[in-house]
């Protein structure tokens, strides 16, 4: 039974139609309204579970202005649901500014369990679970993403993004740039018919995606920077002698980096990391 005034999160399918639990199907029923991301993309979903709740939209771009007159109903005593066009609501996806209002205003909100992509993708990858970041979309500036990655790189948890399938490529080229050839996964079309999971390094998959482009959604997983620190300190050897063999032909700093970063596949911070260390030693 759904209460009175109440606000029920409910995540809905991310390609299976069949993915949607019994209580998301009851509570969809029996609310007075659903607020959805796209009215005539859920239609269908709820067309074809005979659901003929009042759709009311919600989506980014009035997000504002409709959590408020969501609210108002909800304080006169209305239940409602909140879906997205796929998966768990707020993720990537309207709902967190909903929500948020209501934990303020003192309205009860419930989010049922159910479908998401990255969690899906991040078990599918068989990547360590015991800790994840979550980064939703990078930014589509070059420079921007790759200052995001910089800042993960040390990180050692796997690294969850989604990523369209035309800017794969660009972003398997960051990850390699300042990442180095670290372990990626990237899983497609999750719970559809052509569900495909690729594991490996990203100089391969860049590889394999450059030959035979991406399609459908995907979601991006990169390995933790576990391991990954070891490999870094028995390879910075080489890029210090490299570096200096540069220098000492007369190349600039910033150059030589750039070369030996070039020629390892790794990302320039690691090698500059690796410079500032050898300098703290040899004091
Ligand atoms: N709220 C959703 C969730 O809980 O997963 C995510 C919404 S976000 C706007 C959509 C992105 O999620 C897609 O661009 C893709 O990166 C990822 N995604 C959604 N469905 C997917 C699927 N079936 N397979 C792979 N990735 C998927």
């Amino acid at each position: 039974m759904v209460e009175k005034g109440a606000l029920y999160v409910c995540p809905t399918p991310i390609g299976n139609l069949a993915d949607i639990t019994l209580r998301v199907l009851d509570t969809l029923k029996q609310v007075d309204f659903i607020a959805a991301e796209d009215t005539r993309h859920s239609r269908k979903l709820l067309a074809h579970y005979k659901i003929k709740t009042l759709l009311i939209s919600y989506h980014e771009h009035n997000e504002r202005q409709r959590a408020a007159e969501l609210i108002a109903r909800l304080q006169q005593g209305q239940s409602g649901a909140l879906i997205s066009d796929a998966g768990m609501p707020g993720i990537s996806d309207p709902g967190s500014v909903l929500i948020r209002q209501c934990i303020e205003k003192g309205i009860k909100i419930d989010v049922l369990p159910g479908p998401n992509a990255a969690l899906t993708a991040l078990v599918l990858s068989g990547m360590p679970t015991d800790s994840f970041l979550y980064l939703g979309f990078l930014p589509s500036k070059k420079k921007e993403r790759q200052k995001i990655l910089a800042e993960i790189a040390e990180l050692p948890y796997t690294i969850i993004l989604y990523e369209a399938p035309h800017r794969l490529q660009r972003t398997l080229q960051d990850i390699l740039e300042v990442l180095g050839d670290r372990e990626v996964a990237v899983a497609r079309e999750l719970t559809k018919l052509h569900q495909t999971v690729h594991r490996g390094a990203a100089s391969d998959l860049l590889a394999e995606f450059e030959q035979t482009p991406a399609k459908g959604e995907c979601c991006l997983l990169i390995a933790p920077a576990k391991g990954q620190e070891q490999v870094l300190k028995n390879q910075a050897t080489d890029w210090l002698r490299d570096l200096e063999k540069l220098e000492a032909e007369g190349v600039t700093g910033k150059e030589a980096l750039r070369l030996v970063a070039q020629k390892y596949g790794i990302g320039k911070n690691a090698i500059y990391k690796a410079k500032l260390e050898q300098k703290k030693n040899t004091k």
